[in-house]
């Protein structure tokens, strides 16, 4: 079989396969790029589990009128100049990739507007392709519409999950970031009905609350521990507060969400012998270091890290948590080996 290049527009379709898999991936891609942008109120909208429209409105920087169509190119960021700076993150985005990969898979209209700017401008995309650079007029900030995705990729479309499944995956994260985020005022909408609300008064009992009802955010304890310049602070649920299964227990590294096996274990390890084997505690962990002592750039989604010192992380963590819970809990400690 002869070796052939791939023509550009395959190229950012596979590119684009690795950033947004569903429609939650854009959901969180735009979020992060509202939250890096300096927005302090944050409204996302979507359609149809956002199958139909995806819409976040943000009033941060808002994109010059001269940029507007080099941020929807790949590797396109203005976030990172060189090599040198991937090992001192301070944004959530630095890939370049993301409205670049939105724009390939669907129809997407950025309107945008800076403090300087007197005017605003639109772009739209479609299917990879900009289709027109327009003057109008909006307030400072950005809006992002996504509307029909995957409408070129129908492979990715009939992977979706029902709408039930779609959209609730798009508002657990959106409850991750207010969580990370209580500064910002968050405000969703799905078909028309309200999602999370949040005033954006930097009151994490308040973000807690609008995810779990007061019953819970009332219970959760809060933890605070910093040790050799990494501190661990959040939200953990008492030993008698139990869920059957991990999904809600979150880290954030430096304000971004992370998925990681060890924290996990290191979780459940301090919960151990006061709570049911095959129970998971509620846990919102915050976990700030030197960005320096730790690697984001290890997959297109960001999803995942690596820590410079991964056993002193996993130590402060456990710690953090079996000290407070042996603290608070009225269970005895009998079996413990923390
Ligand atoms: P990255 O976030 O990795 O830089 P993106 O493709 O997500 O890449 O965005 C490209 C660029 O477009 C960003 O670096 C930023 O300069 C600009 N941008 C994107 N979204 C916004 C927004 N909501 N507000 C202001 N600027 C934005
Ligand atoms: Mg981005």
């Amino acid at each position: 079989m002869a070796i052939r290049i791939l023509a550009d527009e395959v190229v950012s379709q596979i590119a684009a396969g690795e950033v947004i898999e569903r429609p939650a991936s854009v959901v969180k891609e735009l979020i992060e790029n509202a939250i890096d942008a300096g927005a302090s109120a944050i409204m996302i909208r979507t359609e149809e589990a956002g199958k139909r429209i995806i819409e976040i409105i943000d009033n941060g920087c808002g994109i010059q009128s001269d940029e507007l169509e080099k941020a929807v190119m790949r590797h396109a960021t203005s976030k990172l100049t060189n090599a040198e700076d991937l090992f001192h993150i301070h944004t959530l985005g630095f890939r370049g990739e993301a409205l670049a990969a939105a724009g390939s898979v669907s129809r997407m209209r950025i309107t945008t507007c800076t403090a300087e700017g007197n005017n605003g401008y639109s772009i739209t995309v479609d299917g990879g392709k900009i289709t027109g650079i327009h003057q109008t007029g909006t307030k400072q900030g950005t809006i992002v519409q996504v509307t029909d995705l995957f409408y070129n990729v129908p492979a990715r479309l009939k992977f979706l999950k029902s709408d039930v499944t779609e959209r609730n995956q798009i508002e657990i994260l959106i409850s991750r970031y207010a969580l990370a985020y209580p500064n910002i005022r968050w405000q969703s909408t799905h078909d028309g009905k309200p999602g999370i609300r949040t005033t954006g008064n930097a009151d994490y009992r308040e973000v807690l609350t609008a995810i779990y009802g007061v019953d819970i955010a009332k219970k959760l304890i809060e933890i605070d521990l910093k040790e050799e310049g990494i501190s661990v602070f959040g939200f953990i649920s008492p030993v008698a507060l139990t869920r059957s299964n991990r999904r809600e227990m979150n880290f954030f590294v430096n304000g971004r969400w992370i998925q990681d096996v060890q924290l996990n274990s290191a979780i459940i390890r301090a919960y151990q012998s006061l709570i049911m084997v095959g129970r998971y505690p509620i846990a919102a962990l915050f976990i700030s270091m030197d960005p320096e002592e730790v690697d984001v750039n290890v997959h297109p989604s960001k999803a995942e890290v690596r820590f410079r010192s991964p056993d002193k992380v996993f130590g402060i963590v456990h710690r953090a948590v079996r000290r407070s819970l042996i603290f608070q809990s009225p269970v005895p400690e009998i079996h413990s080996n923390a």
